[in-house]
C-alpha cells in the first residue's frame, strides 16, 4: 500500500480566513476576489432542480457577500411562471455569482450561489497557483494520468476525497468485478466531461487501485473538476 501523507486537497482545508476555523472563504472561480463567507460548506447545501444553484438558507447559516448588485431579471420558467432574479456580481471582474429571490438583501432568506461560480482554493493569492496533487500527473502526448483509489460497494458513486497520493472513488459494484471498472468510467465521464473512448482504465498494484489516463484535459482541468464534484 502507498504510503499516505497528512496533506489533503479536500476542500475542508484552505478554507479559512484565519480567525474562525469554521468558516468557508469562497473566491470568484474566474479571478479569485473574495466573494462569501459562510459557517457551512456551500457542498453541503441543497441544490436548485432549475439551475443547480446552491441554496444559501440565510437563517440557518451565514452568508457576509462582498458582492456587487447586478440588476434584476426575469426568467421563463416553465408555463406562465416567471422567477425573479436579484443578481450580484463579483466586485473584482464583474461575473454574475449569485442572486436572490427578493429585492432586499438583509431580508432575503435564500442566497442562490451559481453552480461553478466560485471556489474555496485559492491558495494564498490566486487560485491557479494552487498545486495540482501528484496523484494527477501530465504525460507526454497531452495524456493525464490520475491515480485512483476504489472504495467498493457502496452506496453510489461519488468521489470522496483528493489528496496528494490518489482520488478516491466509490462505486456500487465488488471492485475485483468488470462492472465496477464500467462503472467508475461512466462516473469518471459525467465527472471531467469526457466520452469512454477518451479514457483509458489501467490496473494498477490490486483490484482496487487504478490508473485513469484521459485525453484532451489538462492536469488543472482534472484537478479543478474533481475537486467540484468531490463531496467529502
Ligand atoms: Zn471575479
Amino acid at each position: 500500500m502507498p504510503k499516505r501523507t497528512t496533506h489533503t486537497y479536500s476542500s475542508e482545508d484552505a478554507v479559512t480566513d484565519g480567525t474562525n476555523s469554521d468558516l468557508f472563504v469562497y473566491y470568484c472561480k474566474h479571478c479569485s476576489s473574495h466573494v462569501l463567507i459562510s459557517d457551512n460548506q456551500l457542498q453541503k447545501m441543497p441544490k436548485r432542480k432549475t439551475d443547480k444553484a446552491y441554496v444559501l438558507d440565510k437563517k440557518k447559516y451565514l452568508a457576509r457577500l462582498s458582492v456587487d448588485d447586478a440588476g434584476k431579471v426575469l426568467l421563463k420558467r416553465g408555463e406562465g411562471k416567471m422567477e425573479k432574479q436579484f443578481r450580484m456580481s463579483c466586485k473584482g471582474c464583474g461575473l454574475f455569482v449569485c442572486y436572490r429571490a427578493e429585492e432586499d438583501l438583509e431580508t432575503a432568506s435564500f442566497i442562490y450561489v451559481v453552480d461553478g461560480a466560485l471556489s474555496t482554493i485559492a491558495a494564498e493569492t490566486n487560485p491557479q497557483d494552487a498545486p495540482v496533487p501528484p496523484c494527477i500527473s501530465q504525460l507526454e502526448g497531452g495524456l493525464v494520468q490520475v491515480a485512483i483509489e476504489v472504495e467498493d460497494r457502496a452506496q453510489r458513486s461519488a468521489i470522496t476525497r483528493v489528496n496528494a497520493d490518489d482520488v478516491r472513488v466509490t462505486v456500487t459494484a465488488p471492485a475485483a468485478r468488470g462492472e465496477a471498472n464500467n462503472e467508475l468510467l461512466e462516473f469518471m465521464g459525467r465527472v471531467l466531461g469526457l466520452k469512454l473512448s477518451q479514457m483509458t482504465l489501467q490496473r494498477g498494484w490490486n483490484s482496487k487501485s487504478k490508473l485513469l489516463v484521459v485525453e484532451d484535459l489538462t492536469a488543472r482541468q482534472v484537478y479543478e473538476k474533481l475537486l467540484e464534484a468531490a463531496q467529502p
